[in-house]
């Protein structure tokens, strides 16, 4: 490398989170100045997004230095006509467009289309989570706009197109445009909030999942505002904890009896239920909203709501969000004869029951199991662009463990399989409030964790240990040291 090089500033992305450490940015709010270097940087910092420590991290590749990707952008030049042999990609969100770019980086020649229903401009949705408390400029979040990243990769971005069904005999797509060509389909459609029907005239929740969600919510967030959230799991806990942090008025109603029920064991849904009142979150547990009125603001700011809990109690606030958990896009699949569940079933090759298409990220689902999270839509980008390119790759889910980056109590949780959790049942192994960690344990084997505060750090050992016999006696030893 020539000394020049040296110089030149580095880019690494969190692999859970898809968070970029520009070295010539640096990190300021973690008190690490622009130009330090990631070497430099101390063991103990945190991924500012999703609390994952600097092991977590790859380098990415200096654009301008990967041959295959320049070669590629060169390649491309002009729209695509109606190439019959196109790879068309449905959906312009993290899935889609890994989607793209791994395709492009094993195949310079083959035509690429993205066709996505919004205007495709890229960004990592995990961060949504974190960016209120600072402040983040909608603007910012969005790390390349469509156009450029297509331009970019060599790829024919239709963007504000919806796909409407797909007319599998002649392979076609078709959407309100007219008719789009394939030689194979890749859909990554996502998935979309549940909404919630609730009775009473106040203005419609509403719900954070797209970058266009949190910049209509930063617009309607007055310093100071009152905030409900209806829903505590993993995103309605995160928001929640972000919106405090930032010096929101925070109500957070919950169905269940602590937050995280479906995800975290009993004991750690309690502690992050008191690190979340320690925050300044008011938690109203066991009870849902009965009723929602408008309530007319002072002078000429938005509505406000009156939210009428089952339990009786009455709360106002100036924004209402439900964080109710995301139900896969999978209506053109199911219209157009797709094999479906919960999500558009795939195998291991990614193939949907027609050969021809596959299905990636939110909306898939393997095995049974929908695994709708970045690590998932990575490697099966991976997967599918093998394939696409003549390989045998074959996709294997990771262990499943999921970040919650709720920082004033962040967690690690690998929740057990289906067939576990209806045998097994969760060991307190060690630790207090301030970081515990929990054992799922089913048939003799270690099949689950969870991980709170400083241990969360913990959590690449247990997934190795994951399948691990254990016995009782080791337990209380561990517990012992
Ligand atoms: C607030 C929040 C925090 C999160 N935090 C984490 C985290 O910490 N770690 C983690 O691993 N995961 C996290 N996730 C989940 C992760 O962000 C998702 O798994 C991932 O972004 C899904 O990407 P996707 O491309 O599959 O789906 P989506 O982002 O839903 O994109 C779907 C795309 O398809 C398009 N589309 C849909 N239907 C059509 C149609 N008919 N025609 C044309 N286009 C269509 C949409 O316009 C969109 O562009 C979080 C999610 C949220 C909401």
């Amino acid at each position: 490398m020539s000394a020049e090089a040296e110089t030149e500033y580095r880019r690494y992305i969190c692999r859970v989170c898809g968070y970029i450490y520009d070295e010539a940015k640096g990190d300021p709010d973690s008190g690490l100045p622009p130009g330090t270097r990631f070497e430099d940087i101390p063991d103990d910092w945190y991924c500012p997004d999703c609390n994952v420590t600097k092991a977590d991290f790859d380098r990415l590749q200096p654009r301008a230095e990967d041959p295959v990707e320049a070669q590629a952008a060169q390649a491309w030049r002009t729209p695509l006509a109606d190439d019959p042999d196109a790879v068309v990609v449905v959906g312009g969100g993290m899935a889609g467009w890994a989607m793209a770019e791994e395709l492009r980086a094993r195949d310079p020649e083959r035509s690429i289309r993205l066709v996505t229903g919004d205007r495709g401009d890229y960004y990592t949705k995990p961060r949504i989570s974190t960016a209120c408390a600072r402040g983040v400029d909608p603007d910012d979040l969005m790390e390349e706009s469509g156009v450029a990243r297509a331009a970019r990769l060599g790829v024919e971005l239709l963007p504000h197109v919806r796909l409407l069904d797909i007319d599998r005999e002649r392979r076609r797509l078709i959407t309100p445009r007219g008719g789009i060509p394939y030689g194979d389909l890749v859909l990554a459609t996502g998935a979309s909030p549940i909404r919630l029907d609730i009775p009473g005239d106040g203005p419609p929740p509403r719900v954070v999942n797209t970058l266009d969600d949190y910049r209509a919510l930063r617009a309607e967030l007055q310093p100071g505002a009152r905030v409900a959230i209806v829903g505590a799991g993993l995103v309605g806990s995160e928001l929640a904890d972000d919106l405090a942090a930032g010096g929101y008025s925070v109500d957070l109603i919950e169905m269940a009896e602590r937050p995280l029920a479906r995800l975290a064991p009993p004991e750690l849904g309690d502690d992050l239920a008191a690190a979340l009142a320690q925050r300044g979150v008011a938690l109203y547990t066991g009870t849902s909203v009965a009723c929602l009125q408008a309530l007319p603001a002072a002078g000429e700011g938005p509505v406000a709501s009156r939210l009428k809990l089952a339990g009786g109690e009455t709360l106002e606030a100036d924004v209402v969000i439900t964080a109710l958990g995301l139900r896969p896009n999978i209506d053109v699949a199911v219209g157009a004869g797709l094999d479906c569940g919960r999500g558009i079933r795939v195998d291991a090759t990614l193939a949907t029951s027609d050969p021809a298409i596959r299905a990636l990220g939110d909306c898939a689902e393997y095995d049974g199991v929908l695994r709708p999270y970045v690590g998932t839509l990575r490697a099966q980008a991976e997967v599918i662009a093998d394939r696409l390119a003549g390989g045998t790759a074959r996709y294997e889910p990771d262990a499943g463990t999921v970040q919650v980056k709720t920082t004033s109590l962040p967690m690690q949780v690998c929740p057990p399989s289906a067939a576990d959790a209806a045998t097994g049942e969760w060991v307190l192994v060690g630790g207090d409030a301030d970081g515990r960690r929990m054992e799922f344990h089913a048939n003799g084997r270690l099949a689950g964790f969870a991980l709170s505060g400083a241990l969360t750090r913990e959590a690449g050992p247990m997934e190795a240990r994951l399948g691990e016999a254990v016995t009782q006696p080791e337990v209380r030893a561990r517990m012992a040291s």
